[in-house]
Parts: C-alpha cells; sequence; structure tokens
C-alpha cells in the first residue's frame, strides 16, 4: 500500500496519507496541495519502529506489573489492619 508522508508547504503540517491511484493528496488540515512527499513509511517501517512499538509494549507491561504489585500491597494491609 503506497502510504506517503507529507509536509504540507501551506501550513508545514506533516502527515501521512495513503495515496490511491487517481487521486491527488491534500492536506487534513488546510486543504491544500502543495506537499512536499517525505521519506515513504512503508519504507522506513521496517525495524525501526517495530523495535520502538516492541519497546513501548515492555514498558507498559512493566507498568501493569507495578500497578499490580502496588494493588496487592494495598490489599494485603487492608487485610490486616
Ligand atoms: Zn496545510
Amino acid at each position: 500500500m503506497p502510504i506517503y508522508e507529507y509536509e504540507c508547504r501551506g501550513c508545514r503540517k506533516q502527515f501521512e496519507l495513503l495515496v490511491l491511484p487517481g487521486t491527488d493528496p491534500a492536506c487534513p488540515a488546510c486543504q491544500g496541495a502543495d506537499l512536499e512527499k517525505l521519506l515513504s513509511i512503508s519504507s522506513v517501517s521496517s525495524d525501526g519502529t517495530r523495535q520502538r512499538n516492541l519497546g513501548l509494549a515492555r514498558q507498559a507491561a512493566k507498568k501493569i506489573q507495578r500497578d499490580k504489585a502496588h494493588a496487592e500491597h494495598e490489599a494485603y494491609h487492608h487485610h490486616h489492619h
């Protein structure tokens, strides 16, 4: 799928856009068509993005564990007071 990253020359907004054949990309913010094409997402989305996502998932899992441990700690104290 041809997903491209653009920067709007009108408002400098950067966005990703799926460009269908026969359609002209336009800025979602100002509807401007004066766009600068940046790197293709699909060609960049290999390892960097995946590893970052993995890292975020790990962080989230760690946080959940911490919250759980905290909750168990609280429960312990409630039971023993
Ligand atoms: Zn714009």
